[in-house]
């Protein structure tokens, strides 16, 4: 299980991401909503390891994992996907998924320098996700780069998923087999998704934290957050975001 204690994380004068604490079980898909701004993007951040918190501490099967690179938070079990896809479009599915996701700016980096995940691993999460090795990535539709982008996650092995808009420039026809995929995922990883659909939202969490301006708002099951009369006021009412 990981569990955030009171995470906060400032940037300047602005309180990105304000006191903030949230489990997340193997079996639950949790969702995190909340308007653009929010502070999304920057919880999941602040999990993976690509920005440290201001305040607050980040536990993995209670050892506290707050000081871990990114790069030793992968290998201890958290994978995640970009909301902006990270992906190397010249090399073929399988030489992605092969690539481990942990490196920031993977574009950046020479061949030789990346790490690589063992072939039965990247193999097995191709297959999972269904989509053929040899294809050159820049071949895939929109959907099937999503898809990628979970099969790299999971090529590393995690027992963790964080999902951040994996849905993000995909049609809709793309929607339901990728709603589908991570609700099957979820059964045997712990996964946060960060997604803006809310029809997505509500037919595959378990658990929904709504955020806003940094701050969990309300947090319960989707019968709850669909009742809720303050996030109805802050969010919903609003059209959402
Ligand atoms: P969301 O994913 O919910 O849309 P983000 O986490 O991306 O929200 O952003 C939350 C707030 O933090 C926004 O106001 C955003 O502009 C700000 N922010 C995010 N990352 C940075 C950064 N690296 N430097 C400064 N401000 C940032
Ligand atoms: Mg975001």
């Amino acid at each position: 299980m990981m569990e955030a204690r009171s995470l906060s994380r400032r940037f300047g004068g602005l309180l990105a991401v304000a006191d903030v604490s949230l489990s997340l079980r193997p079996g639950e898909l949790h969702a995190v909503i909340g308007p653009n701004g929010a502070g999304k993007s920057t919880l999941v951040n602040l999990l993976a390891g690509e920005l440290a918190p201001t305040e607050g501490q980040i536990f993995l099967d209670g050892t506290d994992i707050t000081g871990l690179s990114v790069a030793e938070r992968a290998r201890a079990g958290i994978g995640r996907t970009f909301q902006r896809t990270n992906l190397m479009l010249d090399m073929t599915v399988l030489e992605n998924a092969r690539l481990a996701t942990v490196i920031p700016f993977r574009r950046l980096l020479r061949r030789a320098d990346r790490e690589t995940v063992p072939l039965a691993a990247a193999r097995r999460a191709l297959q999972r996700v269904g989509l053929p090795e040899s294809a050159l990535a820049r071949t895939l539709s929109h959907g099937q780069l999503r898809l990628l982008e979970i099969a790299v996650a999971l090529a590393g092995q995690p027992s963790v998923l964080l999902l951040d808009e994996p849905l993000a420039g995909s049609g809709a026809e793309d929607a339901a087999p990728i709603a589908a995929l991570m609700k099957d995922l979820s059964r045997e990883h712990a996964v946060l998704l960060i997604e803006h659909d809310m029809d997505v939202v509500f037919a595959v969490a378990d658990t929904i934290t709504v955020m806003v301006d940094g701050r969990v708002l309300e947090r319960g099951t989707p019968t709850e957050i669909a009742s809720s009369a303050a996030v109805r006021d802050a969010y919903l009412g609003h059209g959402g975001g």
